[in-house]
């Protein structure tokens, strides 16, 4: 994922879409030493509220962002088309509203939003909001919201600003992989009643707080959610919890309506056996999976104010593994670099795996240009220092690795130059202008496929791989492909989906048809895979690819055993958004390790597991990259590799901690007062004290037998 610029032309589209679905941000300057987000899941002052959160129109990482915000602090959340909108029975259920991206409402969707809001509701738009919804916008004191390029931006004296003193919050230059002097955020004018809370150099405004009817309303143009975006990352979840604290507070000072369910959690490995409520079997309990857990949903309603309960969890006896992976991605040149600036060989390779504590290596093993890093196909260009090793490089790279107990997921980019040499007439046609991309075959085609099935096939065939990983240029729609084959891909789709088909070059952004168009590049993408991974999956290997972390990237859970998201610009935190939503499909965390503060990465590193992650791990050259210029300008800051081995080492430590406050979720009311954590039962007695409690943990709680594994 994610390459340089330069030499790699071929990845430039590829690069292109990372960036465009990233869009922003940066990293930078200052750290606060520990910050009070993502860790912890001590009890918040909003637990058991309901929030909606609106699924947006374009999928950048700020759709996961809010999610994360929200989900963090526990609310009881829901994430809907903005079609649910139109039921108002069903709306008028929630406390919050939160749509972000600029998310266009219909006139019967901003009816009932302003009725839900006039009856006490609080709606929240972030970073854009409903920026091409004018009548809305008036229901939330703005008009005339516009895109601004700025640096930085001044906090005002209002409910957001509360407890934060330095009121300048400028912006950083870079975040994760991306560059950038200025970022995108959105200035909008206050009308009558909204309240200013930031303002740019130029004084534009930058975000409104306003009241109408019993309700409160907040359209922000930055969105605090990602704290990437500020310099000092700190500010960013204090201005959250300003916001939910202003804009719900008379929600949460209301008697709250308890659901009297709850979740218990067990590690994710677990294979459950039985779910008891008082020694009896409970009827139908819910049982599913969120990253490093496995949460059980029961229901307590029956267990009255001041009264106990008894869970019994009963499981295959667990097994000495790792509840978190830790996970190293070596980008493209990795092995070359490695044997040219350190005389490098595969054993040491392994051996400096093992010494940063690493459980899974995932090198990128082709290019889509079809240069190879490895001995593979016989039209393959391959890397001179890897051709020129004396034996088998990767062959002998994944036995030590083995050896180490290192696993090792082999990473491929599709192939073009190949393909089209073989089939000129497979490549991609430019919707809008009709034209050949001469160096991009479409994927799409059956015949753009066959070389790389066969490279995939001479792979997996040839070597003892973990697994196997597509590189992010496998996504139909961000091709936008109209060629024959695809033309007559969509008349097909039309033609299942009872809808009139019309020539794609003539669909326009946002109309109905356009929406069709992209969810057939979707079935088209699902489609391809699932040919790829007929062939991995032969030799009982998992198979994967990387992908934003929008969510529009899950429907791939159908097909693949696990996805890697590059959570390199929005805070791991939004990650709950996918590991919500991908149930038993794995997900790896990846965080961005050049040119990055050694000990931002550890705190990274923390947040991932606390959000709930199950392998995390970074971006990052093996020792011997050199970094700076011809290197795509990426540079391993001094300190990073002894800090990703203090990371690594600490996963099981943090994560139990992470296990131990999740352990009880759901329904505020109960507590564990007594528990204890066997290899195959657990036992946990939990009582409803009638109000929230102060802390889910009551009593004693035994987890010793889990501290024992490794
Ligand atoms: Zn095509």
């Amino acid at each position: 994922m994610l390459k340089s610029k330069g030499c790699w032309v071929n990845q430039l589209l590829g690069l292109f879409f990372v960036l465009i679905s990233f869009l922003s941000l940066a990293i930078e300057k200052q750290i606060g030493s520990e910050g009070r987000y993502s860790v912890g899941q001590t009890l918040t002052p909003f637990e058991g509220l309901k929030a909606l959160v609106i699924k947006p129109e374009s999928f950048w990482g700020w759709d996961a962002a809010v999610f994360g915000a929200l989900h963090e602090r526990h609310f009881d959340i829901t994430y809907e088309k903005p079609e649910a909108l139109e039921d108002f029975g069903f709306l008028s259920q929630f406390d919050i509203v939160a749509s972000n991206i600029r998310r266009k409402f219909t006139p019967k969707q901003v009816e009932n939003l302003r009725r839900f809001i006039a009856d006490g509701g609080a709606f929240y738009g972030s970073w854009g909001g409903p920026m091409a919804t004018p009548d809305l916008l008036k229901v939330c004191k703005i008009a005339n919201p516009r895109s601004v390029r700025i640096t930085g931006m001044t906090l005002l004296d209002n409910p957001l600003s509360k407890g934060i003193d330095e009121r300048e919050i400028p912006f950083p230059p870079i975040i994760g992989h991306s560059r950038s002097g200025k970022w995108e955020m959105v200035a909008m004018t206050p009308i009558e009643g909204g309240i200013p809370v930031a303002k740019d150099a130029d004084g534009n405004i930058l975000g409104v707080l306003g009241e109408y009817g019993k309700g409160r309303t907040a359209v922000l143009g930055f969105g605090p959610e990602n704290e990437k975006y500020f310099a000092k990352r700190e500010v960013g979840p204090v201005m959250m919890d300003n916001l939910l604290n202003w804009l719900l507070e008379h929600k949460i000072s209301a008697p709250r309506k308890w659901t009297g369910i709850v979740e218990v959690s067990l590690p994710a490995r677990t294979e459950v056996k039985g779910v008891f409520l008082n020694g009896k079997p409970a009827t139908n309990p819910q049982i599913t999976e969120f990253g490093s857990l496995k949460k059980i949903a029961l229901d307590l309603k029956s267990v009255e104010v001041g009264k106990e309960a008894t869970i019994t969890l009963t499981y295959e006896p667990l097994i000495d593994a790792p509840n978190v992976e830790t996970v190293i991605h070596m980008p493209w040149g990795s092995f070359p670099y490695f044997i040219r600036n350190r005389n490098g060989t595969p054993e040491m390779l392994a051996e400096w795996l093992k010494s940063i504590n690493a459980t899974v290596c995932q090198p990128l093993l082709r290019e889509a240009s079809g240069f190879a890093y490895y001995k593979g196909m016989p039209e393959d260009t391959i890397s001179p220092e890897v051709a020129n090793y004396r034996g088998n490089f990767l062959a002998e790279f994944i036995d030590e690795c083995h050896k180490r107990g290192i696993k090792v997921i082999g990473g491929i980019y599709l192939e073009s130059p190949t393909t089209l040499k073989r089939y000129p007439d497979v490549a991609v046609v430019v919707r809008k202008t009709g034209e050949l991309n001469t160096k991009q075959a479409c994927f799409n085609n059956p015949k753009g496929m066959e070389y790389n099935l066969e490279t995939v096939k001479n792979l997996v065939e040839n070597y003892k791989l973990d697994g196997v990983i597509l590189d992010d240029n496998f996504e139909l729609q961000d091709y936008d492909c109209c060629c024959s084959y695809c033309k007559e891909d969509f008349r097909r789709y039309c033609e299942r989906k009872g809808i009139e088909f019309r020539d794609p070059s003539q669909i326009s952004w946002g109309e109905p048809l356009w929406f069709h168009w992209i969810e057939c590049k979707l079935e088209a993408t699902r489609r391809l895979t699932l040919s790829i991974a007929e062939i991995v999956h032969r030799h009982n290997i998992p198979f994967g690819g990387w992908v934003g972390v929008g969510m529009r990237q899950t429907h791939l859970k159908e097909v693949f055993d696990f996805i890697g998201g590059m959570v390199y610009t929005t805070p791991p935190r939004a990650i709950r958004l996918m590991l919500w939503s991908l149930g038993k499909c794995k997900f790896i965390c990846l965080l961005w390790a050049p040119n990055e503060k050694p000990e931002r990465m550890e705190q990274e590193f923390r947040e991932a597991i606390f959000a709930g992650n199950s392998a995390v791990g970074f971006w990052i050259y093996p020792p011997g990259h050199i970094g700076a210029e011809g290197y795509g300008g990426w540079r391993m800051v001094e300190g990073s590799y002894e800090a990703i081995a203090r990371a690594f080492s600490n996963a099981e430590k943090w994560w139990l901690e992470f296990y131990r406050e999740n352990i009880l979720a759901g329904d505020a009311r109960f507590a564990i007062i007594e528990g204890k954590f066997r290899r195959d039962k657990m036992t946990l007695k939990v009582k409803n004290f009638g109000k929230i409690v102060s802390e889910r943990i009551l009593g004693a709680l035994d987890l010793s037998a889990l501290e024992k594994q490794k």
